[in-house]
């Protein structure tokens, strides 16, 4: 499959009513608010846009959004790995007060003619990422004794001086470091 650039704005209903389906890239580095919520972003994001009508004539987008993203550990603040995905079903309407009324499986995607398709794609990571990110705990390079929400306390009690352990770059990081 080929997979270009995501086009930053589109035409919501026109697409909708040819039911066109787009797949495409956005770099993140363009999406700011993404950018400012995460260490890092390792690849692009992954975006399946469906566009179509519903049996009552709206218009709607099925729409799938993906991203492997660097955030910090809240336990050792050391990064982590982690990908950010949802699927989303948007209803297009005009209005609040039509979003209001719209069927629980629809989110209401308010527009005019065009939609800038990069920022609800950054919307939905948005919404997507979690408030608090954790390594699983062998991985974790927290000493303290701190368990994960839970968590037992077993594995973080055996230390696994694992060469990936991010403690171990913590302590380079210190020069804290025997040799
Ligand atoms: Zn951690």
């Amino acid at each position: 499959m080929t997979v270009g650039a995501l086009p930053q704005t589109v035409e919501v209903r026109t697409l909708a009513a040819r039911a066109v389906s787009l797949a495409g890239v956005v770099d993140p580095a363009k999406l700011t608010r993404l950018s400012a919520a995460i260490v890092a972003a390792k690849d692009p994001v992954v975006v399946n846009a469906d566009f179509d009508r519903d049996e009552e004539g709206r218009y709607v987008v099925a729409m799938q959004v993906s991203a492997d993203v660097l955030v910090t550990c809240q336990r050792c603040l050391s990064t982590l790995e982690q990908t950010v995905a949802s699927t989303t079903l948007l209803a297009v309407v005009w209005t609040d007060e039509q979003a209001g009324q719209l069927p629980p499986r629809y989110e209401p995607l308010v527009a005019e003619a065009e939609i800038e398709l990069w920022e609800v794609v950054e919307d939905e990571l948005l919404l997507a990422l979690p408030s608090f990110s954790y390594h699983s705990d062998l991985n974790c390079g927290a000493e303290t004794g701190v368990q994960a929400p839970g968590g037992d306390g077993e594995a973080l009690a055996q230390e696994n001086p694992d060469k990936d352990n991010p403690f171990s770059v913590l302590q380079a990081l210190k020069g804290d470091s025997d040799s």
